[in-house]
């Protein structure tokens, strides 16, 4: 007999979910573990040394269409409204990002414009290309080349080295073009913060006597066992990378406390054509933190380090696919199931690896929780 009915690798979003699923609902014995030092996973949250509340691995925006969803965290936490709001700095000016009837209004040096006016001169500076193929044809069929090359270009080209015509259109696809004054850097309808932070959240999620916690641990070094595991790791470490290493962007975070209660008018500001990083963060006006002093994170991208990003190209899908079938087999024959952003590869958003982490768990109840 087995101590444990189920093993989680890794105590992101993904496995504080299934921990507390398998333990509440079918009262398992569960153990987690996590490499690193703490819970939460890339949405991990903590004070500087200072005191202010930072994102340790970049700005988590939490924003969901589901209703369910929301609920079910409701039980962990207490919510702050969204407050997402990002300017793009580009000539010498701040532009609000995503493009909408202002930014094109003050790009295009305009009083204002109707949404009806803003189709028009989209008209005339869109190109013609009916099925992007590419994240450059989707921005070029979306607002034209000189908003193309002023706020997605050099972005796109820092962020991920790559020029936007070798990524998928479902990058720059991310972000929307709107013809209305909406400034919200996301579309969903329930924008929020956890009160407390996200670290807070899953502490309490896990919070449990049948789930044992084990930080600092790698499931490569564990010699327990338990007749059902869940690995939320990169998908091609587990493998060994027997069919060779996937592709996955990283960055670094370069934390500087100031002592003045805010510097930047809004949470985050993107560089397209200056600077070394990508984006200053002041995740306070998120956290709504009442504090005299405040931090600014800059974000540098790079190859090394942590997977943070799979790199969505069709070589990579590609080789992920290979990978994807093992993680199958290895499911059907040793009862591993997969999940989250780096064990499927894919460039989930949380309230996504979310939806991923509750249907993983029906399917780890219909076939064992007798
Ligand atoms: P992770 O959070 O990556 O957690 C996986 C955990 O597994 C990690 O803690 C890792 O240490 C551990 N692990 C890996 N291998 C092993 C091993 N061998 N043994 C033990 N433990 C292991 N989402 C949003 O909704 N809004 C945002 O604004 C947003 N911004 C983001 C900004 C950045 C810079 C990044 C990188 C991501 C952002 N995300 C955002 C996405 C969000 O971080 C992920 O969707 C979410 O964290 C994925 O959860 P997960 O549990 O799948 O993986
Ligand atoms: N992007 C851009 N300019 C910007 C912001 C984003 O070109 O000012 C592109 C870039 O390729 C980026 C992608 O859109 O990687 C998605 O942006 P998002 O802000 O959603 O990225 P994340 O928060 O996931 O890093």
């Amino acid at each position: 007999m087995s101590a444990y009915d189920i093993i989680i690798a890794g105590a992101g979003p993904v496995g504080c979910t299934l921990a507390e699923r398998c333990a509440t609902q079918l009262n398992w014995k569960v153990l987690l573990i996590d490499k690193r030092g703490h819970l939460a996973g890339n949405c991990h949250d903590r004070p500087h040394e200072n005191g202010v509340l930072i994102h340790q691995y970049g700005p988590h925006y939490f924003r969901t269409n589901n209703k369910q969803l929301l609920d079910y965290l409701s039980q962990f936490t207490e919510w702050v409204p969204g407050n997402y709001f990002v300017t793009s700095y580009a000539k010498g000016e701040y532009f609000p990002f995503p493009i909408n009837l202002l930014t094109l209004a003050q790009f295009f040096k305009k009083d204002s414009l109707t949404p009806d006016e803003a189709l028009a001169l989209l008209a005339e500076k869109r190109e013609p290309i009916e099925n992007p193929k590419n994240s450059e044809e989707f921005v070029l069929s979306r607002v034209g080349r000189e908003m193309y090359e002023t706020f997605y270009l050099g972005y796109t080209l820092k962020q991920w080295d790559m020029h936007p015509r070798d990524l998928a259109t479902s990058v720059c696809g991310r972000i929307p073009v709107r013809l209305n004054t909406d400034c919200r850097y996301v579309d969903h309808e329930f924008q929020c913060t956890p009160k407390e932070g996200f670290t807070a959240l899953f502490t309490k999620m896990t919070n449990h006597p049948n789930i044992e916690i084990r930080l600092n641990t790698d499931y490569k070094t564990i010699s327990d066992e338990a007749p059902v595991k869940v690995y939320t790791g990169p998908v091609d470490e587990y493998f060994d990378y027997c069919y060779g290493k996937l592709p996955w962007r990283s960055l670094a975070f370069d934390f500087k406390a100031v002592d003045q209660e805010f510097v930047q008018p809004n949470v985050q500001i993107n560089y397209s054509n200056d600077y070394d990083y990508t984006r200053t963060v002041e995740i306070k006006h998120v956290t709504r933190q009442e504090h005299p002093q405040t931090v600014i994170s800059y974000e540098y991208p790079k190859a090394e380090g942590d997977p943070y990003y799979p790199i969505p190209t069709a070589d990579s899908q590609q080789l992920y696919e290979r990978y994807k079938q093992l993680a199958e087999q290895e499911t059907e024959q040793h009862e591993v199931y997969f999940c989250g952003r780096l064990a499927e590869y894919k460039y989930f958003n949380t309230d996504e690896v979310l939806e991923h982490a509750l249907s993983t768990f029906e399917r780890i109840k219909n076939k064992h929780g007798h």
